[in-house]
């Protein structure tokens, strides 16, 4: 059963937009992955741990033959194929590729939350989350991303956030 999907992408080392093109090509020539509607780039400053070069990163929406896991493993596939390199938790890379919403799937394992954990909390996730399906309903607490997006802004809106392309 196709699954519709959204994934966060950043990146903040080397052509950190040609990263997240790069990563959205790899994402779309999975089999079992197609490509539905990608956000614009968002320049942001570094969240959790702050002393590291400003963010790129970009949603994209996807339709999904691939169950969550096997997703997961293809997107991990994909970091590990472009050199990721896991140095510190929240450190620099050059692409992370995180599942935001999978469907209405609700998950909490060590290795996969779905939704994203932190995602609630992140302005530069829920902008360009929120620009490709302003529709979107969480699957966990029924919240609309609407709603989620004003509550983080009211608690978070000093975090800055340009878009890009
Ligand atoms: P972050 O994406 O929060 O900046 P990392 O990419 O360094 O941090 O975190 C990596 C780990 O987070 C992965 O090894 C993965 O097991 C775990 N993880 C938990 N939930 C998710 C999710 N929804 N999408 C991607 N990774 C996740
Ligand atoms: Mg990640």
């Amino acid at each position: 059963m196709q699954k519709i999907a959204y994934l966060g992408l950043g990146s903040n080392m080397g052509n950190k937009i040609t990263n997240i093109e790069n990563a959205i090509k790899a994402i779309g020539a999975v089999k079992g992955i197609r490509i539905i509607r990608v956000s614009s780039c968002y320049e942001t400053e570094p969240w959790g741990k702050k002393d590291q070069d400003n963010f790129m990163n970009a949603v994209v929406e996807i339709a999904s033959e691939l169950s969550l896991l096997e997703l997961f493993e293809e997107l991990q596939k994909i970091e590990i194929k472009m050199g990721r390199q896991r140095l510190e938790k929240w450190g620099p890379r050059n692409i992370d590729i995180d599942i935001l919403l999978f469907g209405d799937e609700v998950l909490e394992s060590q290795k996969l939350t779905v939704p994203h954990p932190y995602m609630r909390q992140r302005l530069f996730v829920l902008i360009p989350l929120a620009e490709v399906n302003s529709e979107i309903k969480f699957p966990d607490d029924g919240m609309d991303i609407k709603e989620v997006l004003n509550r983080a802004i009211a608690r978070e809106g000093n975090q800055r956030i340009n878009k890009i392309v």
